[in-house]
């Protein structure tokens, strides 16, 4: 018995996987791919059992969507709420598996279990992915999760705008990426509203209704160490000044 990282309860724990088993196995052989996927032991039965849903939403858009390079125009039609769920579950998992001492997902325990509305205060976007940059190491890995830093934005710098996030994260499925933002408590909501706007300007789609893909949001410096979220068509020499 030991506490559950999600309810606080003291209660047996399972092992889960960083990513849905139902999106691993989209990916490649179950058991070779479990073997090499990391996993935590902090969860207890009823918390894996009330994300179902969520795992289930996800292993259908992916099925759908990011099984293949995504053509311009396709059609998306997301179920906003379990798919959420499930992006907030797999970046809190990555945090815990790097025992970041970031918690912004603590508040959002209820919310991801499907006991409380999700908050305004999480977007969760996607966009098609397309393999730009020649010294990444994309082309065998399908899964990968990293953190999204705003860089470049029209708003502002990357330390005037870092504030305005509680954490991103990009999690990368297949061909499609999907960018989940917390959004700080208390800040304006035109500011949050207007980067918002300004991603969908670059090719992100707002998952939270039916979207159409019209632009690619990946340029040829983003890569899974260091993704960075802004204009595609910024040249690559000039990101060298932004993140300073
Ligand atoms: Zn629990």
């Amino acid at each position: 018995m030991a506490t559950c990282a999600f309810c606080g309860e003291e209660k047996q724990l399972e092992k889960v996987h960083l990513w849905s088993s139902a999106v691993l196995r989209l990916f490649g052989p179950e058991e070779p791919t479990r073997k090499v996927e990391p996993a935590v032991q902090d969860l207890c039965w009823d918390c894996v059992a009330a994300l179902t849903d969520a795992h289930a939403a996800a292993h259908d858009f992916a099925a759908t969507y990011c099984r293949k390079e995504l053509p311009l125009g396709t059609q998306l039609h997301p179920s906003f709420a379990p798919l959420c769920r499930w992006a907030l579950a797999t970046a809190a998992n990555h945090e815990r598996a790097t025992r970041s001492d970031n918690l912004w997902w603590k508040p959002l325990v209820g919310a991801i279990l499907g006991r409380e509305p999700l908050p305004d205060s999480v977007a969760l976007l996607f966009g098609a992915w397309r393999d730009l940059n020649p010294l990444n190491h994309f082309q065998d890995r399908s899964l990968e999760a990293a953190k999204a830093m705003v860089i470049g934005s029209k708003l502002g710098s990357w330390p005037e705008l870092s504030p305005l996030l509680q954490r991103g994260w990009a999690l990368r499925v297949g061909w499609g990426v999907f960018l989940l933002l917390d959004f700080a408590p208390g800040r304006a909501e035109d500011t949050r509203d207007a980067l918002i706007s300004e991603l969908e300007g670059y090719g992100w789609v707002s998952l939270r209704a039916d979207s159409e893909i019209t632009r690619v949001p990946f340029n040829d410096v983003t890569s899974y160490f260091f993704q960075l979220v802004s204009d595609p068509t910024t040249p690559a020499e000039e990101y060298l000044n932004l993140g300073s």
